[in-house]
């Protein structure tokens, strides 16, 4: 059996009373997150689906401050999902519908969707309205990876 007590070879003043029972707590490290292959960042760009804490992108967007949402989601029956257009003109500018385009057809647009219960979004830029193929696909896997079983979509 081990002596109860040690030997203190220091200065009295930094000497400390560990009580002969103390076990030391485990030390639990903070998760680290992995490190993503070429595939998996190039994959994970298109949509930013589901939230991944290597990706920038995310982080940035988690760090927005609080929505502005008239109902709480735990009073939503369903979740909304909000999708809608903006037309961007050469020089970078949203263009409002109620706005006279003279050349229209040159500027580009994007589908933006927000499910107003989780606050994720999405967001495909295009040439023209329309279903174009990419964006069907990109709109059904973005509302897949929500989770939600029924839900609302909402546009206008
Ligand atoms: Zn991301």
């Amino acid at each position: 059996m081990e002596a109860a007590y040690e030997i203190w070879e220091g200065d009295v003043e930094n000497a400390v009373d560990v009580p002969q029972a103390f076990v030391a707590p485990v030390q639990l490290g903070l998760a680290q997150p992995s490190t993503p292959s070429d595939a998996e960042v190039v994959w994970h760009n298109q949509t930013h689906l589901p939230y991944e804490p290597w990706c920038t992108s995310c982080q940035a967007g988690k760090a927005r401050g609080h929505y502005h949402i008239k109902v709480p989601p735990s009073e939503m029956a369903l979740p909304i999902v909000q999708c809608d257009y903006t037309f961007w003109s050469n020089e970078g500018l949203a263009l409002k519908s109620d706005v006279v385009v003279i050349d229209k057809d040159r500027a580009a647009t994007s589908l933006t969707c927000y499910d107003m219960k989780t606050g994720f979004s999405l967001a495909i830029v295009f040439k023209k309205k329309g279903p174009i193929g990419y964006a069907v696909a990109s709109v059904g896997y973005f509302l897949e990876q929500l989770g939600h079983s029924h839900l609302v979509l909402r546009g206008d």
